[in-house]
């Protein structure tokens, strides 16, 4: 197979918040940092991937995804909280669980209090740039579903801030727009669709979105939910619902998980994915599933990111290769470098 191109623009960098709370502490930098896409991309153009510019495609396809309201908020939601006394970092204060109580739990529009109706943690500011960034991610991702339709045996999507942690209405977990998502959807006039999510996060976003659709099948490998974000999905009995019981699929593995546990467990999702027997395969890639990574908790090398690659190429679709998380920001980019050298290796 050809060098995988690679789509990557600068729109990234708008989105640049100066802290994070994780747990009751605030971090800074954060771990979703512009950095990240700078060493990925000026590694992958080194090793000579070619680049391409993500094309703007409107807002059409992120529809496709996301509910109105959501992007109303994303577009409008800042100056908003701004203009209601807000500071520059947008992070929610109050958050309305199903719990809350009877008669209540509705959008009254509250000002700098509304974010938490979209927003489901506090690790994922917000700031001027975070809806152009992630409008640019969408386009991104967009793009190389473009270039796989055209012909092309993979592409990659340098997708930042990345998106699968978003759902329809919702955002969190660093992610605005689902980015590997819209390309599924967009995907989709292809035929059937397998989401395979490599992150070491479950992908609930990716999860709801097509949670009902029989057309997309999504198979997610990650650390147990049990002791790691999002805490509150990702357990082996979520299998789908209505129309879409039985094409959703969660692997949760152990911490310490390496190489060779995490390529058997990926040989059983792809096993799902051929029986599903989809026209394309759109691959949520984190790698934060690197023994490095400062939130993860496995011990995937390097040379594992190459096998994993392989195993991904192996079913024999075309393949859109949507970049997640990943914070070891030292080692992203020989981790992209083998995890695209596998893609090619093995289709
Ligand atoms: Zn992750």
């Amino acid at each position: 197979m050809d060098p995988v191109p690679v789509v990557a623009g600068d729109a990234h960098r708008a989105h640049d918040p100066p802290y994070e709370v994780n747990y009751g502490e605030v971090v800074r930098p954060v771990y979703e940092r512009v950095e990240r896409a700078e060493r990925i991309r000026d590694a992958l153009a080194a090793a000579g991937h070619p680049l391409v510019e993500p094309a703007p495609h409107g807002i059409e396809p992120v529809l496709a995804v996301h509910e109105p309201g959501l992007l109303g908020f994303l577009e409008q939601g800042w100056a908003a909280w701004r203009a209601d006394g807000g500071p520059e970092v947008l992070i929610p204060d109050s958050f309305p669980i199903p719990r809350l109580g009877r008669g209540g739990g509705r959008d009254l529009g509250g000002g700098v209090g509304r974010p938490g109706w979209f927003c489901f943690d506090t690790a994922t500011p917000m700031v001027a740039g975070s809806f152009s960034a992630a409008l640019a991610a969408a386009d991104a991702a967009l793009t190389a579903a473009d270039l796989v339709a055209a012909g092309a045996a993979a592409a990659y999507a340098l997708c930042r801030p990345p998106g699968h942690h978003a759902g329809p209405g919702y955002y969190g977990g660093f992610c605005f727009l689902n980015n590997a998502a819209i390309a599924a959807r967009s995907l989709h006039r292809l035929g059937r669709v397998a989401v395979v999510d490599v992150d070491f996060h479950h992908g609930n976003g990716t999860q709801d979105v097509f949670w009902e659709d029989p057309e997309v099948l999504y198979v997610s490998l990650h650390g147990d939910p049990a002791g790691h974000y999002p805490h509150f999905t990702g357990a082996a009995d979520e299998t789908g619902g209505g129309a879409g019981a039985g094409t959703n699929r969660n692997l949760p593995l152990p911490d310490g998980t390496g190489d060779d546990e995490y390529l058997a467990s990926l040989a059983e999702a792809m096993a799902v994915v051929a029986g599903f027997d989809p026209a394309t395969l759109v691959v949520s890639a984190g790698f934060d599933t690197f023994a490095g990574d400062p939130i993860g908790a496995f011990q995937v090398t390097t040379g594992g990111f190459r096998r994993i690659g392989a195993a991904l190429a192996a079913a024999g679709r075309p393949t859109v290769v949507v970049q997640e998380g990943g914070y070891a920001v030292e080692a992203l980019g020989a981790n992209a470098l083998a995890l695209l050298r596998g893609v090619q290796e093995g289709g």
